[in-house]
């Protein structure tokens, strides 16, 4: 599966990433902060452009559109919700539904904006959450509430372990240092944290970890655990004021 999924690295720390269907060699692209990489990315694979899906309107997610399509013409997806604020768009949809024949579906994610939408591909076991649940992390409330973004999280824990999670941006090793406040398993911290310094030197993208690990790691995801809220400073509080308490320290830090 990995082999259908090509990670582009755009601008300083983004990502936008390439599915392909080998049946009919047509990719989508998910985000276009940037065109140069991602025009680069198509040359070497051959790939043919058969869709953009847009996750959400900030411009470090669209910013590359126009001289892509202008080079690769295809249609513009996004959310029917945040049409005003996205760039034009060929077709418009709604969280809950499934594009390109049902093996797409399109989740709702506020939080960091109100009309953010993540994809889940679940015959490649691949959710794009952008700037939603990120690597050992999630996305800043920009919009949305902590209860927004609580919820978005809440709907992606739900999707099974395997489930290999691609979001916006690297920020995986600032992640990971915040995460060491409320991790006990300092096992696999620690494995994850010798790990990045080599992704980096080698040029890999941290992102395309698996659900199952950031359940592990992601202190967003752990906020029901009694020894997060003890490390958060408000033991016995609930998840969502667990949540709350730690989104407004990394704010903050
Ligand atoms: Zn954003």
């Amino acid at each position: 599966m990995a082999d259908r999924i090509r990670i582009i690295r755009c601008l300083k720390d983004n990502y936008a990433f390439l599915v392909h269907d080998p049946a009919t060699n047509e990719a989508t692209l998910i985000d276009a902060p940037e065109a140069q990489p991602i025009l680069a990315a198509l040359d070497a694979t051959g790939w043919q452009l058969a869709r953009v899906l847009l996750t959400h309107h900030h411009w470090d997610h669209v910013d590359g559109l126009a001289s892509i399509i202008e080079a690769h013409p295809a249609p513009v997806l996004g959310n029917a919700a945040d049409m005003a604020r996205l760039p034009e768009l060929d077709r418009a949809f709604s969280p809950g539904d499934k594009l390109i024949d049902g093996t797409c579906a399109v989740f709702d994610a506020p939080g960091h904006t109100l009309g953010h939408v993540a994809f889940h591909f679940p015959n490649l076991q691949a959710l794009f959450s952008a700037d939603s649940l990120m690597t050992h992390g999630c996305g800043r409330l920009f919009e949305g509430t902590a209860a927004d973004m609580f919820a978005t999280l809440a709907r992606f824990a739900e999707l099974p372990d395997d489930t290999r999670v691609f979001s916006g941006h690297d920020y995986a090793a600032a992640n990971l240092a915040f995460a060491a406040n409320y991790a006990p398993e300092q096992d696999a911290l620690a494995a994850r944290q010798a790990e990045l310094p080599r992704l980096a030197t080698e040029g890999l993208p941290t992102t395309g970890t698996t659900l199952g690990s950031e359940k592990a790691l992601n202190p967003y995801l752990r906020t029901h655990l009694p020894q997060v809220a003890e490390a958060a400073g408000i033991p016995g509080a609930s998840p969502l004021e667990v949540f709350t308490e730690i989104r407004r320290r990394k704010d903050a830090a």
